[in-house]
């Protein structure tokens, strides 16, 4: 039989709760059950009516994370049982938000869904920090990349279709490996001085922003020592932020000041 109450595969946006849709807020409003990841923020889940039934899949009860498959069968399950179920997860659902991977889960047994585009972290962390994707001038495009693989498996992206001045390039999960990208993308040809920042936990009351060059870009985390959620921005864009920065004011860190 098929469930009439679709499962919502919501996007919750980067963090601040004002950001989230319309359609976001009223499913959410309505919602008996909230399956939510750890990218989801407080603000965001009182949203749900008091007595809706929340349940984190970041992690299980034994203290290790909740497998995709778990996360699958249990929004099917819920479904079956009748439950108006939404999923929200950080940012958009089908921008390394593996939404797709459950929305397919779905589909294969029958349980009919949506999904509601959320603001991805690009848009928000460049909306607050004053960092515009794209300027007449200095992007002609924007590339959303992930600086991280499958399981720990080597990160080995195309560096050299990568390392492109008239493009920016946005990193999600790129805090890890940022040695490595840097290093890649300047043997790849990208120079060591184009504009780089980090943004730590955008669009919240928390946001930190550092800005400096590609090649100092990996020292200047660790000194500042950013935490997960961070996101790397990369190009000519990135120097906006001196005049268009307008949520909490940007660190600067270069070379010098590093010693
Ligand atoms: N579906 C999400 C991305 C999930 S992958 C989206 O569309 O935004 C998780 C990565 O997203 C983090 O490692 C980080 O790189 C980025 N991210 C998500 N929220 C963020 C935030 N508030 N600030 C900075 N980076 C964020």
């Amino acid at each position: 039989m098929v469930n009439p109450i679709p499962v919502y595969l919501v996007g919750a946006g980067p963090g601040d709760p004002d950001l989230l849709t319309v359609k976001a807020m009223r499913l959410l409003k309505e919602a008996d059950v909230v399956v939510y990841d750890r990218l989801v923020s407080d603000g965001i889940l009182d949203l749900a009516p008091k007595g809706a039934t929340r349940i984190f899949a970041g992690k299980a009860a034994r203290d290790h994370f909740m497998a995709q498959d778990e996360i699958n069968d249990l929004l099917v399950s819920l479904a079956r049982n009748g439950r108006r179920v939404v999923r929200l997860k950080g940012g958009d659902p089908f921008i390394f938000g593996r939404g797709s991977e459950e929305a397919l889960f779905l589909a294969k047994h029958n349980i009919p869904f949506e999904i509601v585009p959320g603001i991805t972290a690009s848009a928000g962390c460049g909306a607050y920090a004053g960092i515009p994707l794209t300027h007449r001038g200095m992007a002609t495009g924007v590339r959303f990349v992930t600086g991280h693989c499958r399981d720990g498996a080597h990160l080995d992206l195309n560096w050299r279709s990568l390392a492109d001045p008239d493009t920016t390039l946005v990193i999600y999960m790129g805090l890890i490996n940022v040695r490595k990208i840097s290093d890649e993308l300047i043997k790849a040809g990208l120079p060591g001085g184009t504009p780089a920042g980090a943004i730590e936990r955008g669009t919240t009351s928390d946001q930190r922003t550092i800005l400096t060059t590609l090649a100092d870009l990996p020292a200047c985390i660790d000194k500042a020592d950013l935490k997960a959620p961070s996101l790397l921005i990369i190009g000519r864009v990135v120097d906006l932020a001196q005049d268009l920065g307008w949520h909490i004011p940007a660190q600067y860190c270069d070379a010098e000041a590093l010693g």
